[in-house]
């Protein structure tokens, strides 16, 4: 499958951790995605609108056949699947998927928007990203995306929830 595309998982409704699970099954069980990598899951202080629980937050790689705007979509069928509703901008969901990055490219349509418009200003996205590869660089930007880190406030609200354990992609739904 020739393209490479990173995508942020978030939940913080009901069984969160389950949610993730569910949500990284259902991409991989899609015959047009594989699943080649996944961080650590992250325990996330709510940024924005902070009267609402805690996120799990994580991020995978994936290797896809789809183009970036069916990727997207194969996202939001997933997103309702697994019970999400959208009723406050930034409010509690059960699940999030955001696509980062696809391949290197700057896509800009209506509907869609990459790199994913805020992730160099969030922790939770970045942390999860550079675990995965440290010298990972954004299409539209010239510093790599380690040096984000440096001037983000909210890194503190971010933890280690789930550690990864070896390199296994599934070794983290195992265990
Ligand atoms: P944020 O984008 O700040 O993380 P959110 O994830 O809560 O907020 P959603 O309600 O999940 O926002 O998404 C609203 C819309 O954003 C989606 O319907 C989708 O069309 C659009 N969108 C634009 N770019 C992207 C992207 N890179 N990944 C996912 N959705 C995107
Ligand atoms: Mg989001
Ligand atoms: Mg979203």
């Amino acid at each position: 499958m020739e393209n490479k595309a990173y995508i942020a998982l978030g939940s913080n409704l009901g069984d969160r951790f389950g949610y993730l699970v569910q949500a990284i099954l259902l991409l991989g069980s899609n015959e047009e995605i594989s699943v080649v990598n996944t961080s650590s899951v992250y325990e996330t202080d709510p940024v924005g609108y902070t009267d609402q629980n805690q996120f799990l937050n994580m991020a995978i790689q994936v290797e896809t056949s789809l183009g970036p705007v069916e990727l997207l979509d194969t996202c939001l069928e997933i997103e309702l699947k697994l019970g999400r509703k959208r009723e406050m901008k930034w409010g509690p969901r059960t699940l999030d998927l955001d696509i980062l990055l696809y391949n290197h490219e700057n896509i800009e349509t209506e509907k869609l928007t990459v790199p994913h418009p805020r992730m160099s200003e969030r922790a939770f996205v970045i942390l999860p990203l550079l675990e995965m590869d440290p010298n990972l660089k954004l299409p539209n930007m010239a510093e790599p995306l380690k040096k984000c880190l440096l001037s983000i406030p909210d890194r503190e609200g971010v933890r280690i929830w789930k550690q990864k354990n070896g390199e296994d992609v599934f070794a983290l739904i195992e265990s």
